[in-house]
């Protein structure tokens, strides 16, 4: 998309490293603050092409990462997976935020790791492997069963095998060919839940509500905002809440963070345990586009600029649904209202993320109910999902 010379502002240029859907959201979240988001892609036809000017290059390209920062006020990125090396390596670079350390420290699930047991944020045992020596010790360490993890790349359950014995673990080692790796202990968890947190250049912090989220096979498939508690109340979900927020106030602290952090969590029976941690806007967020006072994209690019921070509360309730290698026919879905179809523009391939629907209602009992309406007209999106669409577990 071409850039509008009439309100074109060149103070609020951003260069954005990726131009994945995350990205094109950046770019259409940034059209109604009159910010100008550049993207670099290796694909001409990245998702973020409809949001903003796309540079076609590789991410890790010192010379295209030049190209794009040249002018910007300021560069961050929407994929964790772009090369440090190259943003730093760049003379007249615009800050980046969130920081080089940052992004450094959450593309490495050894290094993340390693600083949430630094902070005393609770989370899974684990064990670094960086050679086959390394295998008994990281057993020793963490038993069965247990999830082994690359350090760096995985995403959406790729990188990752389920092991309970020696034998299978060996086998998993030697299929990951020499990748650093990490061994976890399979955590029990009853759901999965994560938290948005955002904190401005000036220090302003805000955190959206914790919301729930389902995955299957390593993919999240639906977010359900705000996340009510194992008895349907949100009153309930104070203490997690509260909990969650002071794990997220320890990281944007130590890290001195600037833009959007999400937290990935594990809630058990009486814990609540980081997994991840992203430097980034992120899927279980999407949500906060309809359903939230202010988006996440855009309290993204308001932080990183310095503006105000939009509120991150949640307009009554809202379950997001992600559309995996196919999408639902938009007509049908013009019954339901209130109901958001996202259309990344990608090709339909199994498994891959092209587009997400989101309903919102004024409490959750209207949610749910459209759910299933939608469940009965796009029963496509669902695939794979079971009867139900409540609550994953661990094991
Ligand atoms: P990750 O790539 O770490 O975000 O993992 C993707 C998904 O795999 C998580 O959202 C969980 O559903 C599952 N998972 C990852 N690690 C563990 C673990 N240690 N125990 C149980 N499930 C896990």
């Amino acid at each position: 998309m071409a850039t509008d010379p009439a309100t074109f502002d060149p103070s609020r240029l951003v260069a954005v490293l990726g131009g994945g859907q995350l990205g094109r959201m950046l770019g259409f979240a940034g059209n109604r603050i009159n910010v100008t988001c550049k993207f670099l892609d290796p694909s001409p036809v990245a998702p973020a092409i409809a949001a903003g000017e796309l540079l076609v290059g590789e991410l890790n390209d010192f010379a295209a990462v030049a190209r794009l920062a040249k002018e910007a006020t300021v560069l961050t990125y929407e994929w964790e997976g772009v090369d440090p090396g190259a943003i730093v390596a760049q003379e007249n670079t615009p800050p980046v935020r969130p920081s080089v350390r940052a992004l450094k420290i959450a593309r490495d699930r050894g290094q993340e790791k390693q600083l949430l047991r630094d902070l005393d944020i609770p989370l899974a045992n684990f064990a670094v492997i960086e050679n086959e020596g390394d295998i008994e010790a990281a057993l020793n360490r963490v038993g069965f069963p247990a999830v082994l993890k690359t350090q760096f790349g995985g995403y959406d359950g790729k990188g990752q095998a389920r092991v309970n014995s020696l034998d299978e673990l060996s086998v998993a080692v030697k299929g990951f060919a020499g990748a650093p790796l990490t061994l976890e202990e399979l955590v029990l968890f009853t759901r999965e839940l994560s938290l948005i947190a955002v904190r401005s250049l000036t220090g302003e912090t805000v955190y959206y509500p914790l919301v729930e989220n389902l995955h299957a096979d390593g993919i999240l498939r639906i977010t359900r905002a705000p996340a009510l508690d194992l008895m349907g109340s949100l009153e309930g979900m104070q203490d997690q809440q509260k909990i969650a927020e002071g794990y997220a106030r320890s990281i944007l602290d130590e890290l001195n963070y600037v833009g959007v952090l999400t937290l990935e969590l594990f809630e058990g029976n009486d814990q609540l345990l980081v997994n991840e941690i992203a430097p980034r806007v992120h899927n279980s967020g999407h949500w906060t586009i309809e359903g939230a006072q202010c988006s996440q994209f855009e309290n993204h690019l308001r932080a990183i600029l310095g503006d105000p921070l939009g509120s991150p509360e949640a307009i009554g309730a809202s379950v997001m649904v992600n559309c995996l290698g196919v999408m639902p026919n938009p007509e049908a879905l013009n019954s339901l209202p209130d109901t958001y179809l996202h259309d990344y523009g990608k090709d339909l391939r199994p498994n891959r993320k092209v587009g997400h629907v989101t309903i919102t209602a004024t409490d959750n009992r209207v949610v749910e109910e459209q759910l299933l309406e939608l469940r009965k007209i796009a029963p496509e999106i669902f695939l794979g999902l079971g009867a139900s669409t409540h609550r994953s577990s661990g094991v």
